[in-house]
């Protein structure tokens, strides 16, 4: 009988890790707690590293042909227009995939779950909540609010930021949580037709008030900030949003508003991704700030590293204390990169001063203008510089992540 893994959450992590040992010739059992696929609007952009990832799973052009493709991503103030432009087509060289591609996470969910239910080796249990996990040395088992119990030789925590298996374990998740509160909103109106030069991924900076503005297929999506003086209702009311979106364009009609979600923001690690027979991965192992979009990504590229490390151990094809290695990366990744570069982008966008706000455009505009820098920071933002490191592992393990 082949091994056994309990994949917990359906999110886009657990959906990849699923596939990932699937395809390694684990028999996968994945448990989501909703009764069907959540489809909000969170996460909607991938970098050229996770597609390049994501290419093994052969799910890239069906994600391309539901997306939108950004090759350019702008830094802009409000008043003056584009300030820095950086095009992704220059890395061409290097992944497959120059461009960040704009796709709502739970297209790729959808487009996971239907490889996922076409294969012998892997059960798909809707409406599943799971309460807890617990290693038991050489398997783990997965405790369910119905009261049934799982055991696999591992478990596969993906349950997102406020994991029950990650708690039940007693892991810490130590970090902070930002003073803002982000309040997204997304609207059908089409910005790029007031806008000049608008890219498809916009930083907005402003004395008064910041922004990052993005296209996915049918809608704009802007992000702001809320401070201590508006309560959620009051920022999500219409006075707020329709102000806020008056703020980009000025319109004589009101916006069309799609979606409205206010979120608080952290930036946390779990103590450890891995307990015995049990792995950590996606936002249950560690959530940051979203500005540069690296937390799905993050997750993903967890996901990858670690399922198909763990199907290796299972397989008995490489010593246990590799996935140990494995989970340690990941989780330094987590923190010397992700952590990083969203607080940096934070704070770049947030200067809180005349000075530093126009200190941090002045630097952007320099980079875009040097070549050899502006391919610095491009390598940085599409996280190829984060799979560098994996390249040689994921090799071994049979994943190549190269790109041309
Ligand atoms: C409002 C919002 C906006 C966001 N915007 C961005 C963004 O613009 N860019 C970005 O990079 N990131 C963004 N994020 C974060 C991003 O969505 C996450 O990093 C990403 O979803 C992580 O994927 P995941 O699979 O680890 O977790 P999730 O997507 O949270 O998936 C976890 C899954 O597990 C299921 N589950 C939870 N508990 C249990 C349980 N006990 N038993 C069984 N199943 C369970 C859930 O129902 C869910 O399907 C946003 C998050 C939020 C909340």
């Amino acid at each position: 009988m082949p091994p056994q893994v309990v994949v917990v959450g359906a999110g886009p992590v657990g959906c990849v890790a699923g596939a990932m040992l699937a395809a390694g010739g684990i028999e996968v059992t994945l448990l989501e707690a909703a009764p069907e696929l959540p489809r909000q609007l969170r996460a909607s952009t991938f970098h050229p590293a996770t597609l390049d990832l994501l290419d093994h799973l052969g799910v890239v052009d069906e994600m391309i042909r539901r997306g939108l493709v950004a090759p350019r991503f702008a830094y802009r103030d409000r008043n003056h227009g584009v300030v820095a432009e950086f095009d992704l087509g220059t890395l061409a060289d290097i992944t497959n995939y120059p461009f960040r591609l704009q796709c709502e996470q739970y297209k790729l969910c959808e487009i996971m779950l239907e490889r996922l239910g076409r294969m012998d080796n892997v059960t798909v249990r809707f409406g599943t909540e799971v309460t807890g996990a617990t290693d038991r040395g050489d398997t783990a088992s997965a405790l369910l609010a119905s009261g049934e119990t799982l055991v696999a030789d591992a478990v596969v925590a993906a349950d997102g930021a406020g994991s029950a298996v990650r708690k039940s374990l007693g892991l810490g998740f130590d970090g902070m949580t930002y003073q803002d509160r982000y309040l997204v909103l997304s609207t059908p109106f089409e910005m790029a037709d007031h806008l000049d030069g608008l890219a498809y991924v916009n930083y907005i900076s402003d004395p008064e008030e910041w922004l990052v503005l993005l296209r996915t297929v049918d809608l704009w999506r802007a992000l702001f900030p809320v401070g201590d003086d508006e309560t959620d209702a009051e920022a999500l009311g219409d006075r707020s949003v329709q102000g806020r979106l008056n703020g980009i364009v000025a319109r004589n009609e009101p916006y069309e508003v799609i979606h409205r979600t206010i979120y608080r923001v952290h930036q946390r690690v779990a103590d450890r991704f891995l307990v015995g027979r049990v792995v950590l991965m996606g936002d249950a192992a560690h959530i940051n700030n979203p500005l540069g979009g690296m937390g799905m990504n993050g997750g993903i590229h967890d996901a990858v590293l670690l399922g198909a490390s763990l199907a290796a151990v299972l397989r008995g094809d490489i010593d246990a204390d590799r996935l140990d290695r494995h989970a340690e990366f990941r989780r330094t990744m987590a923190i010397d990169y992700v952590r990083r570069h969203t607080h940096q982008n934070a704070r770049s966008l947030a200067a809180p001063d005349g000075a530093a706000r126009q200190r941090a455009l002045d630097q952007m505009a320099a980079r875009a203008a040097d070549p050899e820098e502006a391919r610095a920071y491009m390598l940085q933002a599409s996280m190829i510089d984060a799979v560098t490191p994996m390249r040689e592992e994921l090799e071994e393990l049979g994943v190549n992540p190269r790109g041309p």
